[in-house]
């Protein structure tokens, strides 16, 4: 065993190429180890769904499988709580000489308090602890306005996002040399990770080399056209990775590498495609940062006080029927499905779902976001917190304060020829269009399938009202 162990600690960074933390402590004198925590009471409480578990732990054994030929160790311990983290890395020093402790950091409250504690606690320990920003391609708190502040709004934030882009040196990072594999104490290693074979989101195949496959595909056949079908669920016209990056199977860095062809940031052959790709990889930046600046998010406060005080309905009845997709509008309901039966929803319907559940049903924001955690695959807090925020008008968007779809025309408009309301919802299967979007009461009756639940128009007009009340009572308490 070597004299110096450098012990590199995996999070949501599932990978070995492209990873700041684990090719500095790669380069250190010593032999590197890893090492992985199951938080699996903390996950809970966080509503991570079965199909992101059950990715994550079948992306663990290709993780240590890789490591294995880098000659890198992966141990896998239980912290069920993230406040047992340093007592259990700790516990890993008293068995080989760890003069090092590396991983790449995430930006949630609970996340930030752990890395504080592993921190002091190994500086008492004696311990260097090195940290690396990975998940964002420009690190959360260096694109600001002038005044030195983080961005409200998306489209400034952008601008400046790209600026800084050309002179950042952002491109991915190589995977470490293989070493001499260290020898370890017999009782260093443990089992992999139980797994759920029920989980929905198999389709979604664990690996590097399945996540760079993906990528692959998506950049040669679909990202030409992604402006022009990004929109419709009923064709497959994004990229389908955001399971790999909420895990960090891979990199925003890897994406951006894969449609851009300089390191100034300019966009391949693509041209449209590839811009408006980018763009979302931006959004993604953008709630990031958001949550490092504004680590109370996650305390489950609207990032626009003058509607936190919106009168949300508590109606159980109500927020079942839209969970199980039974509120009586196709698209809405065809959604909500997906979800549940594939662990994964499309961008255009998480918005109309969750617009529906906060504006038409007038249901708190905060139970569809737990909802959508509970099932979705590629369940980030970030990126859920900053959609659902934007949905329900309480978040960081451009628009003055309400944004409402039309439930029925959304569904003209995105998915006209009813393909995607029939894949996901049978009873409806028989009818065509225009029929699908909204069938009549006979139709429906005849079906077995539900009457709206709500009025869309009058429960829109209701909703403005009760916006609008809010917002009075904020500007009169703060007079
Ligand atoms: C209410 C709501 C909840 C959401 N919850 C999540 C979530 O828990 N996890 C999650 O990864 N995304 C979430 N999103 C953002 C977006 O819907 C998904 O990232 C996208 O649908 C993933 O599909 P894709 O990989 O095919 O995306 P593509 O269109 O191919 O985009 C590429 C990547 O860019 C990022 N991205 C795309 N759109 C957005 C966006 N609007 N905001 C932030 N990042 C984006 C994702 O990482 C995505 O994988 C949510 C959006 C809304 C409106």
């Amino acid at each position: 065993m070597s004299e110096r162990v450098n012990l590199v600690w995996f999070r949501s960074d599932l990978r070995t190429a492209d990873n700041p933390a684990l090719l500095a402590a790669s380069r250190e004198a010593g032999a590197t180890v890893a090492v992985f925590l199951v938080a699996e009471k903390q996950w809970q409480s966080h509503f991570w769904s079965a199909a992101k578990r059950n990715l994550q732990a079948r992306q663990l054994r290709d993780l240590a499988a890789r490591l294995d030929k880098l000659g890198i160790p992966l141990l896998i311990r239980e912290a069920p709580r993230f406040r047992a983290s340093p007592r259990v890395l700790l516990g890993l020093t008293g068995k080989m000489p760890v003069v090092s402790l590396w991983f790449n950091r995430e930006y949630g409250l609970d996340e930030r308090q752990r890395d504080r504690a592993v921190e002091h606690q190994f500086a008492d320990a004696g311990i260097a602890v090195h940290t690396r920003d990975d998940q964002c391609i420009l690190r959360p708190g260096t694109v600001r306005t002038q005044s030195d502040e983080m961005y409200k709004v998306f489209t400034p934030f952008k601008r400046k996002w790209m600026e800084q882009l050309e002179t950042s040196g952002w491109q991915p990072l190589p995977s470490p040399e293989p070493q001499a594999r260290p020898e370890l104490d017999a009782d260093t290693e443990l089992p992999e990770v139980e797994t759920d074979t029920s989980a929905p989101g198999q389709d979604w195949a664990a690996g590097e080399d399945a996540a760079q496959q993906r990528l692959q595909d998506f950049a040669n056949e679909r990202l030409q056209r992604y402006h022009q079908w990004r929109d419709r669920p009923d064709v497959a016209g994004t990229s389908g990775l955001s399971p790999y990056l909420a895990l960090g199977i891979l990199s925003a860095r890897q994406c951006l590498a894969a449609v851009l062809d300089d390191e100034q940031g300019a966009p391949v052959a693509a041209g449209e495609g590839a811009m408006t790709w980018r763009n979302e990889l931006i959004w993604r930046e953008f709630y990031r940062h958001l949550l490092w600046h504004h680590p109370e998010l996650c305390k489950g406060e609207a990032f626009k006080p003058d509607l936190d005080s919106v009168t949300w309905r508590d109606d159980d009845q109500a927020f079942a029927a839209w969970c199980e997709g039974r509120t009586g509008f196709p698209l809405v309901d065809a959604a909500m499905r997906q979800l549940v039966s594939t662990g994964w929803m499309h961008n255009r319907l998480r918005m109309v779902t969750a617009v529906f559940l906060t504006k038409h049903l007038m249901i708190d924001w905060r139970r569809g976001e737990q909802f959508f955690m509970e099932h979705l695959i590629d369940g980030d807090f970030a990126s859920n917190n900053g959609g659902w925020q934007w949905s329900a008008s309480t978040g960081a968007d451009a628009a003055p304060y309400f944004r409402i779809f039309n439930p029925i025309l959304q569904s003209r408009k995105f998915d006209p020829d009813g393909v995607f309301i029939r894949r996901h919802v049978p009873e409806l299967e028989s009818l065509e269009r225009p029929t699908i979007h909204m069938p009549d009461p006979d139709t429906a009756a005849r079906l077995n399938y539900p009457e709206p639940m709500v009025d869309a128009k009058v429960a829109a007009r209701k909703a403005k009202t009760a916006f609008a009340e809010a917002r009075g009572r904020y500007a009169e308490a703060s007079a």
